[in-house]
């Protein structure tokens, strides 16, 4: 986070404290001056506005700091001294963007909807990469409920979907207030129906639920094996496809790739629009790069994108997580952005230690993938939904690891070798007859060996 971004962020908050004609008055014209994890430093007008804060307001800005940079202890005010406040070498653009009053019914309407009005389609960045997908969200922006429904997106992780997701109700919403727009990540949705199970008041969530006409739900692959939460969902999401309310859901993977769904929820999933996000090509990294620079009002030498672009390939979280990394560094140490020490700050991140594929890890990745706790790949139980994990995880460290029969039979309690090599046998003819399950195995071997 730069100064920039913490000003804004703490504005708009303060905002909806305090009287507009306090926030005109006293907080408005408050700056940045410098900050770091522990303490942040404001810049202020004349001494008397610093009395008034250090007395009036000085808990109250404290306090809503702390919700934006959890580990600040402290606030100080000082008197704005125009050139003091250059926080680094990185040059920063010249005019920087005035504060924009939200419209506080929109504000307050996001909040409730769980929006984050950060996530816009203004922002998202498009390539050949995530192109359907984000044509699809766009287009059910136009007309919720009556293009594509679900509208299901899926890709892997920090590649995009929640900022869609979130974009398309920022963007309803704006379009059209008087609509009821929900986004709730599907871990949320879990515990909401256990409580309420619990609280025997299913009725009155379901009522709450049956009310939105977007309905958001972001990660649906944790729905595996929560099959009371998959029975309230389902329902659910008939009364909202019946009715013609828009459902936008995102996942990891495709409805057939999840694990212990439904098939009835698969179908329905499978029957709107499905749009996949893959890995951003050079050319969308360099430009993303770039738009993050541009939001944060930073210039940083094409150079230096090209490298950082050159070396985060696969996750749009982590490229944005270097370039915020880079400026953080370079800022707190006022050091100047030379190409040498660009690459000594990112070695840290962009030179991972290599992965080291053993049996410990195939297994975990495997009870992941699953949802399974890593001990239900060994018991014995024969339930079919840990038998096809138990005989995958046999099948990966027979063929990746070439682990002998005996060694992974020992492994799995010290069943008989020609067990471990039917369970292997059984999956290699499948992976030839079956679909799904070819889709499963390759998804698990890039995770397993790219992940
Ligand atoms: P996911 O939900 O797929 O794990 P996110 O939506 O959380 O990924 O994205 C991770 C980060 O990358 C977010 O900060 C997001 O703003 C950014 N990001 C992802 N895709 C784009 C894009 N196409 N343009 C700009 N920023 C993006
Ligand atoms: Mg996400």
């Amino acid at each position: 986070m730069n100064r920039e971004e913490l000003w804004q962020s703490l504005l708009s908050r303060l905002q909806f404290q305090v009287s507009n004609f306090q926030f005109n008055t006293w907080l408005k014209h408050v700056k940045i001056s410098s900050f770091d994890q522990k303490k942040v430093v404001l810049a202020v007008n004349n001494s008397f506005t610093k009395e008034w804060l250090e007395k009036k307001y000085k808990n109250l800005i404290l306090k809503n700091l702390k919700e934006i940079l959890p580990d600040v202890e402290n606030v100080f005010f000082e008197i704005n001294k125009e050139e003091k406040t250059s926080l680094s070498q990185i040059p920063q653009k010249k005019s920087s963007p005035s504060f924009q009053q939200p419209n506080l019914e929109i504000f307050q309407k996001k909040q409730k909807a769980n929006l984050n009005p950060k996530y816009r389609f203004s922002n998202f960045v498009v390539g050949s990469f995530n192109e359907l997908a984000h044509a699809a969200a766009l287009a059910i922006t136009k007309k919720p409920g009556q293009m594509y429904n679900p509208l299901f997106i899926y890709g892997s992780v920090g590649l995009g979907k929640t900022h869609l997701l979130q974009a398309i109700g920022n963007e309803i919403l704006e379009n059209q207030p008087e609509l009821e727009i929900k986004y709730i990540p599907t871990q949320v949705f879990i515990s909401q129906v256990i409580q309420a199970i619990k609280n025997k008041s299913i009725d009155e969530l379901k009522k709450k639920w049956q009310q939105t006409n977007v309905l958001i739900v972001d990660d649906i692959q944790f729905l595996a094996g929560k099959e009371r939460t998959q029975e309230e969902f389902f329902y659910l999401f008939n009364f909202l496809y019946e009715n013609q309310r828009q459902i936008v859901l995102s996942s990891d993977r495709s409805p057939r790739e999840i694990p212990a769904l439904a098939e009835r929820l698969k179908s329905r999933f499978e029957g709107g629009l499905m749009a996949d996000i893959s890995f951003p090509d050079y050319e969308s990294r360099m430009a993303i790069l770039k738009s993050k620079c541009q939001e944060k009002n930073i210039e940083i030498p094409d150079e230096i994108l090209e490298y950082i672009a050159q070396n985060i390939k696969k996750n749009i979280r982590e490229l944005e997580g270097a370039l915020n990394f880079l400026i953080f560094n370079l800022s707190a140490k006022k050091e100047k952005m030379s190409f040498n020490k660009v690459k000594d700050v990112l070695k840290k991140i962009i030179e991972k230690p290599k992965k080291v594929i053993n049996a410990k890890m195939i297994i975990k990745e495997i009870a992941d993938f699953y949802g399974l706790k890593e001990k239900d790949l060994f018991s014995n139980c024969r339930r079919q939904d840990l038998l096809k994990p138990r005989q995958i995880a046999m099948f990966f460290l027979r063929e990746e690891l070439k682990t002998s029969y005996s060694a992974i039979a020992k492994l799995f309690g010290g069943k008989d070798h020609t067990t471990i090599m039917h369970a292997c046998n059984k999956i290699i003819k499948q992976i030839s007859e079956n679909e799904n399950l070819k889709n499963e195995i390759n998804t698990l071997k890039e995770r397993i060996f790219c992940g």
